[in-house]
């Protein structure tokens, strides 16, 4: 719904206050009109932690699921020694492994291949993206999404690193540590020694350490775990894999799982990272990478499933009763299903949240660029969150996405505005795609195969025509005297573009560089200050994993609250860079899960562990 006024959404300027700025101001400028309070949800109180109920309508189906498919253990006993405790952990862990074992769900690895530089420290020089399917079944397995990207890249690595790290980059490698060990957890294979007690977030934890047993074989754990104190799941995982066999190395890798269903932990973020960049060091291989799972509740993807997915009804409300369609109105109603069928397979292959709270704060970003343009359009402009880390935005119909990483790493909202403007410009010039997949055939497909058979990219000439309307859209909006900092982001982007192309390599829209160069929105890029690290109150760009937390069960994504955190130098702003994670942790039930909150605090997933 379109509202009469626009109003600055609130979850964003509070994360703008995080960065140390200026006073963001919360009002609207003055030269506006600004007609009283209107109807318009004030985004940040809806999307507190507690508001999991949110649309009724929405929530039916995915939130039912969790409790009714799969049971909660029995209550364990309370153990009365450490050895009954490690019995119980290793008990809970293989229900775990049999719990997920028929689930298949989304993995994404982003890595940023870092070097140093003497005054930020080691940076991003390179980037590689992999995303597919795990397959947590007998064996852990996984199918990727990125065919042909993962055989260049393989190929590449190949040649790069075959003789002395030839698994290192396998896709596969960074989910390893979804379990300690998939087939062999048990005393025979392992010594358990108890540390000490340790919160963890609001969940009090056991501390062991792990360490296999001599002759136990190849690609043991080794490191430390985390069980908490109720049920005594595993919650939390750092160390590696030892010994490595001839030619081949193990990453370390910090893992943790969060109580999203009642009774288990499941998977949800790891954090892998090698280097050294002390005096002297000589680095064979200096990494950071983020691991996210997502995705559990997605459907085992069978044709049967995606054929009753499909849904056409609500296109035939459009139409006025009594009437046929006109000519135009055919054209819309046609559009819209392609629309529609689109949104639905995305979802469905875990490629996009479904509707929450987050669209809520976009959509207000969006009425706030129409309601001051005068825009009125044959139907509502609605937004989606892709759940994936690269930059991109698209649009189909009258929807607009956005992926999560652009959310994250946009430091205000005047850039957000801006981002969406472009298409925007697009839904109001009328360059419309993708009318092609009102065919439903069009829509059966696997999963993986997503990538191959959808895709929303514009010819340079639109791409052109909506970058000028966009620019048009700006000038006369709330955004208008904020378009400095747009201006700034442009130039963080352009910085970074020539090592975060896999970042920047995008899968259904228009990429936002191409060759180190940027290309969207460039009118705007000579607008606000040079670029420079030395000052801290110039916040360019975020770190990825700062705005949006998804919840890796039924995909929803919401905005993340964080409180602010000093910047005390230029290596502290971290622009487009991966961070360890830091979910705070609790339990199910006790306030939604806390998601992929990463802090620049430090990063406890030290080698020495
Ligand atoms: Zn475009």
């Amino acid at each position: 719904m379109r509202t009469s006024n626009f109003v600055f959404t609130a979850a964003l300027l509070i994360s703008i206050g995080a960065a140390a700025q200026q006073p963001a101001d919360a009002k609207p400028s003055a030269q506006t009109p600004a007609p009283p309070a209107t109807e318009t949800a004030q985004p940040s109180q809806q999307a507190a932690p507690a508001s999991a109920q949110t649309d009724p309508a929405q929530q039916a189906p995915a939130a039912a699921a969790p409790g009714n498919t799969i049971a909660p253990p029995p209550p364990a006993p309370a153990p009365t020694t450490m050895d009954q405790v490690v019995n119980l952990f290793i008990e809970r862990e293989h229900g775990l492994i049999k719990v997920l074992s028929n689930r298949t769900p989304v993995v994404e690895t982003y890595l940023q291949n870092l070097s140093a530089d003497p005054q930020l420290g080691p940076v991003p020089s390179e980037d590689h993206y992999f995303l597919g399917r795990l397959d947590m079944g007998e064996t852990v397995d996984r199918k990727d999404y990125l065919k042909e990207e993962e055989k260049t890249m393989q190929t590449r690595l190949l040649g790069g690193f075959q003789k002395l790290y030839k698994v290192q980059y396998q896709p596969m490698g960074f989910s390893w540590m979804v379990y300690a060990d998939r087939t062999d957890f048990d005393r025979e294979h392992y010594d358990f020694h108890y540390v000490r007690r340790e919160f963890l977030g609001e969940v009090r934890c056991l501390v062991f350490d792990v360490t296999p047993k001599p002759k136990s074989g190849h690609g043991r754990f080794l490191g430390r775990l985390w069980v908490e104190d109720q049920g005594f799941n595993i919650v939390r995982l750092n160390g590696t894999y030892y010994p490595a066999p001839r030619n081949s190395y193990f990453f370390h890798m910090d893992s943790w799982r969060l109580n999203l269903i009642p009774g288990y932990w499941v998977p949800a973020f790891i954090y892998s990272e090698e280097g050294d960049f002390s005096a002297g060091a000589k680095n064979k291989l200096a990494f950071k990478a983020q691991t996210r799972i997502w995705g559990y509740d997605l459907k085992k993807g069978g044709k049967d499933d995606e054929l009753t997915n499909i849904r056409v009804d609500s296109v035939t409300d459009e139409s006025a009763a009594q009437q046929d369609a006109s000519p135009l109105q055919a054209e819309r109603v046609w559009q819209q299903q392609a629309e529609d069928n689109v949104i639905e397979r995305l979802t469905a292959a875990g490629l996009l949240a479904p509707e929450g709270d987050i669209d809520r704060i976009l959509q207000t970003v969006v009425n706030n660029l129409e309601v001051t343009n005068n825009i009125d359009l044959p139907r509502p402009v609605r937004t989606r969150v892709l759940l994936t880390s690269p930059l991109e935005t698209f649009s189909v119909g009258n929807t607009i996405v956005i992926s999560r990483g652009l959310v994250d790493v946009l430091p205000d909202e005047a850039s957000l505005a801006a981002v969406l403007s472009h298409e925007l410009a697009h839904i109001v010039l009328g360059h419309n795609l993708g009318s092609k997949y009102a065919f439903n055939d069009r829509m059966l497909f696997s999963d993986d195969a997503t990538y191959q058979n959808l895709g929303f990219k514009h010819i340079p000439e639109e791409e052109t025509a909506a970058d000028k309307k966009a620019v048009d859209l700006l000038k006369n909006s709330p955004y208008a005297q904020k378009l400095d900092n747009v201006g700034l982001f442009l130039k963080a982007l352009q910085a970074h573009a020539g090592a975060l192309n896999a970042l920047l390599t995008t899968h259904l829209g228009n990429p936002l560089a191409a060759g180190g160069q940027v290309n969207r929105l460039t009118a705007l890029s000579t607008l606000g200050p040079a670029l420079d690290n030395n000052k801290l109150d110039q916040i360019a760009a975020l770190p990825l994993g700062g705005r949006v937390k998804i919840n890796p069960w039924d995909d929803k994504a919401e905005m993340v609250k964080t409180a602010p955190v000093n910047i005390t130098s230029a290596r502290d702003k971290m622009p487009f860079e991966v961070t360890p994670f830091f979910p705070r942790l609790s339990r199910y039930g006790a306030g939604a899960a806390q998601p992929a909150a990463p802090t620049t605090a430090a990063n406890n997933n030290g080698t020495g562990n």
